[in-house]
């Protein structure tokens, strides 16, 4: 059988000995004489699971201890109406638009109250960031929003803009746990589990306590951060299976050496792609060069009309999930924390000879 490399966006690929692990545990885990599906969210099996799960996460980003790491359900798109509701308590919020996720985040939150775009590169067709001295910020916002890897659109950023004390609440859905951050910069961070974490089903929450009182009394008691925080994430029944995954994803990166050591793999698969796209004139990546995403990299085929062709052959090779997000057209190599750099050595091997044969 052809070596599989999976490029897709998300949900998307898992490691592989993540998977054999979870398929060795499936029906009996630890000799507990169950899977961990069927076992009692409240039971001390999963409970331990989900110690180590959050204590993992907590060594891998550094999170201080005024933190509180929430595993809730409903993916991304819940948050971005539950964050106005969690934390604007009567006051407006600032948005800053890099693409089409940040664009959908203000959205979702504007039935909620006052939302004011701080800045967008919309004009610029998301191919940058607006310079944070252009960001026209409210001293007196509840919190700043901001996406700081556009999944769809390509650009990336972590540079943190100076926000006069105004809590930021950052998307990190689709790069989270790619390379270290600064936890205490943020107010919020969040993000759905089935980009670079785990299956579907689960959206991590890291929010600073002093956030956690503020909330609207419309806020559901599954979305209400405090309520979570002072449960253990266990007001309702939490989706016990993606977070045990989860938990086996933390252990894998801490065994690969944590954050530090995944970037490095991540820096190397983004520069082998990037470097190739930028000296030939078969593809393009139009995003400016400061901005471009690791994990996620649009290009295009200079002749449109060989997009199928590319697909059909990439395929063929093994190469799956190519096709560009259906807003921007075009082709898309996602690759996550989970992709070997042999994948995108495949691709690249791959995209020069159909160039040669095309050109
Ligand atoms: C995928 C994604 C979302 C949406 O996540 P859901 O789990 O579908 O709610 C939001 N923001 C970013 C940056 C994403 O990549």
């Amino acid at each position: 059988m052809t070596q599989i490399f999976n490029f897709s966006a998300g949900p998307a690929v898992l490691p592989k000995p993540v998977l054999a692990r979870a398929q060795a545990e499936m029906l009996d885990w630890h000799g507990s004489g169950m899977s961990v599906m069927e076992m009692s969210h409240r039971g001390k099996e999963f409970t331990s699971i989900l110690e180590k799960t959050e204590a993992d996460l907590r060594q891998l980003l550094a999170i201080p201890t005024n933190y509180k790491v929430l595993f809730l359900q409903g993916g991304a798109i819940a948050e971005n109406a539950m964050i106005p509701l969690n934390l604007l308590n009567g006051k407006s919020a600032d948005y800053v638009v890099t693409g089409a996720w940040s664009k959908r985040s203000v959205q979702d939150a504007q039935a909620y109250g006052q939302i004011n775009i701080a800045a967008s590169a919309e004009a610029q067709g998301f191919t940058t960031v607006p310079a944070f001295n252009d960001w026209q910020l409210n001293k007196q916002a509840a919190y700043v929003h901001y996406c700081t890897n556009e999944t769809i659109n390509g650009v990336e950023f972590l540079t943190v803009p100076d926000t006069h004390g105004v809590p930021i609440v950052a998307d990190m859905s689709s790069h989270i746990l790619s390379r270290p951050i600064d936890v205490s910069k943020y107010g919020v961070i969040y993000g759905g589990a089935q980009k670079n974490i785990g299956p579907a089903g689960l959206c991590l929450v890291i929010v600073r306590e002093d956030l956690l009182e503020q909330a609207s009394s419309l806020t559901p008691a599954v979305f209400h951060w405090k309520t979570q925080a002072d449960n253990q994430s266990m007001i309702n029944t939490p989706p016990t299976y993606s977070i045990y995954i989860a938990g086996l994803v933390f252990e894998w990166l801490l065994a690969q050496g944590g954050v530090e050591a995944i970037e490095q793999k991540n820096i190397a698969k983004a520069n082998l792609l990037y470097h190739y796209l930028d000296q030939t004139d078969f593809y393009d990546n139009a995003i400016q060069h400061e901005y471009r995403s690791r994990m996620n990299i649009p290009f295009r085929l200079h002749d449109e009309s060989l997009n199928d062709a590319f697909l059909k052959q990439a395929e063929t090779q093994g190469l799956l999930q190519l096709k560009g997000h259906r807003s921007v057209g075009g082709m898309r190599a996602s690759m996550y924390n989970a992709m070997p750099i042999e994948g995108v050595q495949a691709l690249v091997e791959f995209m020069q000879a159909f160039e040669k044969s095309n050109s």
